[in-house]
C-alpha cells in the first residue's frame, strides 16, 4: 500500500516536471524491476496520456515520415511549438544542409531557415552555385526550443531517427552541418566547432562526407568569420564537383 502510494507520488512528480519541459535523466545502466508489489502507474491515470511506443521510422516514405513528425510528442518541445518544421527542398539533392532547430519565424511558417539567418544561408549556398531550391534543408530538432535556447541532448536524441531517415531518403553526396549543435549531434562529438570546421568528417553507416561550418546566425553577429565559411563552402563545392565527374 505504502509502495503504491510512493509510486503514484513519483509518477505525479514526473508528470509535473514533464509539463514544465524539464527532462528527467535516468541511469539506464540499472534495469528497472517491476514487481507485483510495485505496479507501474500509467501517466494516463494522472490525466496526461503517455505517448504510445511508435514503430521505427526506418522504412517510412516521405509522406508518412512527415506525418509522423507532425504528430510527434516524444519530447516536451511539442507542448510549446506552433508547428513542426520538417524540412524543405529537393528530395534528391546532392547537398543536404543541417541546421540546429527552428526559430520563431520558422515555428510560425513551418519551414526551416526563413528568417534573417535563412537569407544569409541562401546567399552562402548561392555563392557556390547552389540555389536554395537545389539543396535539401533540415534541422537536428523539428520543434522550436522555447526562447531559442539550444536543444537539449534528449530532444536531439528524440529527433535523430527522423533526420537519419531524411538523410537516407535524400541520399545526398554530402552534408553541410551549419553550427555547433548540428555538427556535434551529427558527428556524436563534443569538440568545439572551431576544431571541427575546415576538414571532412563522416556520418552514418554510409559514411557520408560531412562539412562543418559556422551557423549563419553567428555570422550575422561576427561577419569577420565569413572568410572561414567561404573556405568551408569551397570544400563542399570541390567535393560535389569531384562526385559529378564521370
Ligand atoms: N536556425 C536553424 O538552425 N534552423 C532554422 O531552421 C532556423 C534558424
Amino acid at each position: 500500500m505504502i509502495e503504491r502510494g510512493l509510486a503514484l507520488l513519483d509518477a505525479r512528480r514526473r508528470a509535473l516536471l514533464d509539463a514544465m519541459g524539464i527532462v528527467i535523466w535516468e541511469d539506464r545502466s540499472k534495469p528497472t524491476v517491476q514487481t507485483s508489489a510495485q505496479p507501474m502507474v500509467q501517466a494516463s491515470a494522472l490525466g496526461s496520456p503517455e505517448p504510445a511506443a511508435q514503430d521505427s521510422v526506418a522504412d517510412l516514405n516521405w509522406a508518412d515520415l512527415e506525418q509522423r513528425v507532425t504528430g510527434c510528442v516524444a519530447c516536451a518541445l511539442h507542448r510549446t511549438r506552433s508547428r513542426t518544421v520538417f524540412g524543405v527542398g529537393n528530395q534528391a539533392a546532392r547537398l543536404l544542409v543541417v541546421g540546429e532547430a527552428p526559430g520563431a519565424e520558422e515555428d510560425r511558417r513551418g519551414e526551416p531557415f526563413v528568417g534573417r539567418a535563412g537569407r544569409l544561408l541562401n546567399a552562402m549556398l548561392a555563392a557556390i552555385g547552389l540555389p536554395r531550391e537545389q539543396v535539401y534543408i533540415a534541422n537536428i530538432v523539428k520543434c522550436r526550443p522555447p526562447g531559442n535556447r539550444d536543444p537539449l541532448p534528449a530532444e536531439a536524441a528524440a529527433c535523430s531517427d527522423f533526420l537519419a531517415r531524411q538523410v537516407a531518403l535524400v541520399g545526398p553526396c554530402a552534408i553541410l552541418a551549419v553550427g555547433r549543435i548540428a555538427a556535434q549531434n551529427l558527428l556524436g562529438v563534443e569538440t568545439p566547432i572551431g576544431r571541427l570546421r575546415g576538414r571532412l568528417h563522416h556520418y552514418g553507416p554510409a559514411a557520408l562526407p560531412v562539412i562543418v561550418t559556422y551557423h549563419p546566425a553567428y555570422l550575422l553577429r561576427s561577419p569577420d568569420e565569413k572568410r572561414k565559411v567561404w573556405t568551408d563552402l569551397l570544400i563542399a563545392k570541390d567535393l560535389l564537383d569531384a562526385e559529378s565527374k564521370p
